[in-house]
This record gives structure tokens, sequence and C-alpha cells, in this order.
């Protein structure tokens, strides 16, 4: 950008809000084309830009209808059943999954969808030398805080998603307009991305180690600028 002489004002007005809302992290550590395919969407798609937020909290109104999705027909959820080792034969398929309570699952297909950083660790051997796993090396996740801040009166607001441009947010909203379960004309409910939250997100601060006062205090002062 600095070298095709584009003002700064772009980035302090729309790019820092924009990197920061899509994937928490300043633009100066993010690649453009992530900031600049979503302008490319909202700008030419009808209804590129189209926020929508669920009408309750997720376990309700997100997890549970799948799960009754899936259950209805045949299938089984477990939880609390976290993945030990991904055990493979002689020729490198899979030969079982081991679980940490030492469950032994042995299925028709298996289906990782844990976080990159997390299945890095648990890719086995065999299979590490790869190109298509040696592809996760490029990938890494970027820590955040989520905050709920709940207030005895209601604050001024808007019934929309905020993106914010100050140094230690990202995008908010007060529940308590946007969402119906939460919905109240009297107090606010803020939900937050706290964020860069770390040195690894590209922050000065571990705001990760800091106390619960520590991080509601720095985040009200950037709030009220
Ligand atoms: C604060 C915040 C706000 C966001 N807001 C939005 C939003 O408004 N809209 C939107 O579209 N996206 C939003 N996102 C992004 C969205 O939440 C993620 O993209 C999405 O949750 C990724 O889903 P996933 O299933 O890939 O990973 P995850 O949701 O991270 O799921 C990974 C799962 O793997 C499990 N797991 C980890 N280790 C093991 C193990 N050893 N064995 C078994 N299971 C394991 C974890 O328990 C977890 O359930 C937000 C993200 C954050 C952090």
């Amino acid at each position: 950008m600095r070298k095709y002489n584009m003002p700064e004002r772009i980035n302090t007005e729309v790019f820092i809000a924009m990197a920061k809302a899509l994937d928490f992290i300043d633009p100066d550590k993010l690649s453009m084309t992530v900031v600049l395919t979503a302008m490319n969407r909202f700008l030419n798609e009808d209804n590129g830009l189209q926020m929508a937020f669920l009408d309750g909290n997720q376990p309700d109104r997100l997890c549970k209808p799948m799960k009754d999705y899936i259950e209805e027909r045949g299938g089984k959820v477990l939880t609390k059943k976290r993945l030990k080792e991904i055990v493979v034969n002689e020729d490198g398929s899979v030969k079982h999954f081991s679980l940490a309570d030492g469950e032994v699952v042995v299925a028709d297909e298996y289906v990782s969808a844990m976080p990159v950083d997390i299945m890095k660790r648990f890719v086995p051997k065999k299979w590490s030398a790869m190109p298509f796993f040696r592809q996760m090396d490029e990938l890494e996740g970027i820590p955040v805080i989520n905050l709920h801040m709940w207030f005895d009166k209601k604050l001024k607001n808007v019934d929309h998603l905020c993106f914010s441009r100050s140094p230690l947010l990202s995008v908010y909203a007060d529940m308590s307009t946007t969402c119906k379960e939460y919905y109240d004309e009297e107090k606010s409910m803020l939900e937050l991305v706290f964020a860069p939250c770390s040195p690894i997100a590209g922050g000065n601060v571990n705001w990760i180690k800091k106390s619960n006062e520590e991080i509601i205090e720095v985040c009200t002062r950037g709030l009220r600028n």
C-alpha cells in the first residue's frame, strides 16, 4: 500500500478495522489478499455486507439443532472425548483413534476438525513428510480474548456489529439490542473480541496473563475513546 503511495488514511480508517474484524490482527501482519477479497465481495455482491446475529446462545440455537439432526438419522454425538493419538497401520492408513479416556474408536471414515495448531501435534510420523500435511506448517492460530460485559444501565448503541479501530479491540456488539435472547431496553450486554491480545498475535503485551480486572479496565478505556 505504502509502495503505491496510497494515503495512510485508508489504513487507519478502513484497513485496520477490516483486518482486525476478519483475522483479529493488524493489517501489517496479514496478507492483503484477505482484506481485498472481503472488500471485493462487499462492493460487488448484492447483500455482500449483510450481518446477522443468532437469536440466542450458540449451544441452544446452533449446536443443539445440529446434534438433533445427526441423532434423528441414527448418529451419536459424544462430547468430552479428547483425542490422544491417531494410530496408523504400516501402510499409513488409519487403524483407529485412541481417546484420552482409553477408548479406541474404529470407523469407516475419519475426519478431524480440530484447530490447526492442535492437529499439527497429532499428525502421525508416517504422514509428516506428505505434501498435503506439510501445508499446515504455514498455518498458525491467533489467540484472542472474548469478553462479555453486563451493565446495569443501557448504553448508547447501534443495532449492528461494530468494527473497532482501537489498538486492543476488534468487533463488538451490544447483544441487548442485536440479539433476541438478550434483548433488554434497560441494561446493556456487550460481547467484544479483544485483539491482538498477545505477542503471538502481533501485540506488545500478553493480555492472556493479565487479570480480568486489568482486561476490563483497558477495554472500557478503548470503548470510551
Ligand atoms: C471471539 C470470536 C468471535 C468470532 N465471531 C464470529 C462470528 O461472529 N461469525 C463467524 O462466522 N465466525 C466467528 N468467529 C470465528 C468462528 O468462531 C470460527 O471460525 C469457528 O468456530 C471455527 O470452527 P471450527 O469448527 O473450525 O473450530 P473450533 O470452533 O475451534 O472447534 C475445534 C474443536 O476441536 C476440539 N478439540 C480440540 N482438541 C481436541 C482433541 N484433542 N480431541 C477432540 N477434540 C478436540 C475443540 O474442543 C473444539 O470443539 C469468531 C471467533 C472468535 C474466537
